[in-house]
């Protein structure tokens, strides 16, 4: 599966659209300080699901939004998009090029899309499982993360390990079903009091 392209439109420091194309080999983004470089690794992490602000470098979601410059107004709307050449078939869609696209209003709306159809966050958390691609997965690497992975912070090894070798979409799964679980176990209970109350 090959990163194909990446889309920005007001998310942080990109007012205009940018388009970046990464082509086989190594793709690097050179720039002086403070230019956006990290902006577009938040890019990538927020269009894959990314909840956490503080993982996107910002206090609240809403500053993702372009916040405009002495010239230039803020933007009213986030957009991220992430192409994948998939013709491998790694994504367990039967697309063979997967477009997913993040959107944020100012007026706190959001909306996630899979090849411009409108979908929900788990969809795209669901198809990014155990690739090593996702918002939480080792697909970005940064510092402070070898740090948490050498001194092994809340459990960071063995999470990397389990993305790595398959095993935490069935972790997921089997949360999900334990939830299903508990949720039926409380409706029959209900029934039972209500059979008890007629009876
Ligand atoms: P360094 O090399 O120092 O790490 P960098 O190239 O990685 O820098 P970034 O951290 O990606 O730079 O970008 C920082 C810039 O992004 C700052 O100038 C900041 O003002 C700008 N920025 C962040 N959020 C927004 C926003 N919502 N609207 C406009 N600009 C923003």
């Amino acid at each position: 599966m090959q990163l194909t392209k990446l889309e920005i439109k007001g998310f942080k420091s990109f007012g205009d659209k940018i388009t970046i194309h990464f082509n086989e080999g190594v793709t690097a983004i050179v720039g002086p300080n403070g230019c956006g470089k990290s902006n577009v690794v938040d890019a990538i992490r927020w269009v894959l699901g990314e909840q956490s602000t503080r993982m996107l470098r910002s206090e609240k979601m809403e500053n993702i939004i372009f916040n405009g410059t002495k010239n230039r107004k803020p933007a009213n709307l986030a957009e991220v998009s992430l192409s994948f050449d998939n013709t491998k078939n790694i994504l367990p869609t039967e697309f063979s090029q997967v477009t997913i696209t993040r959107k944020l209003y100012r007026n706190g709306e959001s909306e996630y899309r899979l090849n411009d159809v409108k979908c929900r966050l788990k969809d795209i958390t669901d198809l990014f499982l155990d690739t090593g691609i996702g918002a939480d997965s080792y697909s970005i690497i940064e510092l402070k993360m070898i740090d948490e992975i050498i001194n092994n912070k809340e459990n960071s090894r063995r999470n990397l390990f389990e993305e790595a070798s398959g095993i935490s979409k069935y972790k997921v799964r089997k949360k999900q079903t334990l939830n299903k679980l508990k949720d039926t176990e409380s409706d029959l209970a209900r029934v039972e009091d209500l059979l008890f109350e007629i009876e």
